[in-house]
């Protein structure tokens, strides 16, 4: 914990002052374009691999990046992909798997989650994209595949359906890759490395 109360304190004194026109804008507007939908994992961190600033990205986290397809109850994921896509007028969404993902890990080998009920229970969103997945035991194309399911999650929103509908929302699958910090798009079925440069922009 000490390590945090430090780094507060070097925030205060080293990055605020350095981008103090910045926050002063950002108290008063919140315009980010782009919903990030990542996962919970602690190595991946959407502002720093894609390079942006604070206000820059929405950002749901998720363990294993999972968006449950739209349902009637109460569900905190659906409420901010709503608000993100109705309120704040995103132009995208990116949903990022990655490598060594626990969450896909898991499930590619059936690990006994009996003494996680919960993780087990959430990971059931997951499923079609384990069904997908021909080989058991193949992370890195389950990692694929759940990016893929999960964006046909999304799109049943009726919020992103509409957004969609209207042409005004574009929907992007990536992979990160921890040991390369390469990002691959994988939005339906292509793989380009973005390391390079590519635009975003669909
Ligand atoms: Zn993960």
């Amino acid at each position: 914990m000490q390590d945090l109360t430090d780094g507060v304190a070097r925030f205060q004194r080293d990055v605020f002052p350095a981008k103090a026109d910045l926050f002063a804008r950002l108290a008063t507007h919140h315009t980010p374009g782009t919903l990030f939908i990542g996962c919970s994992d602690a190595r991946v961190v959407p502002e720093l691999i894609t390079g942006t600033e604070p206000g820059d990205l929405f950002v749901i986290r998720t363990a294993g990046n999972l968006v449950p397809a739209h349902s009637p109850e109460p569900d905190a994921i659906a409420a901010s992909v709503e608000y993100a896509v109705t309120a704040l007028n995103v132009k995208d969404v990116i949903v990022c798997g990655h490598s060594a993902c626990g969450a896909m890990t898991a499930l590619a080998h059936g690990h006994d989650l009996t003494d996680a009920p919960a993780v087990a229970s959430w990971l059931r969103h997951a499923h079609a994209s384990v069904a997908r997945t021909a080989a058991a035991g193949d992370v890195p194309a389950l990692v694929r595949h759940n990016v893929a399911a999960q964006l046909a999650n999304l799109a049943t929103h009726p919020s992103v359906a509409r957004a969609l509908g209207q042409g005004r929302l574009a929907l992007h699958g990536w992979v990160y890759d921890i040991p390369t910090g390469r990002v691959e798009d994988v939005t339906a079925g292509r793989a380009t490395d973005l390391t390079a440069g590519t635009a975003l922009a669909a």
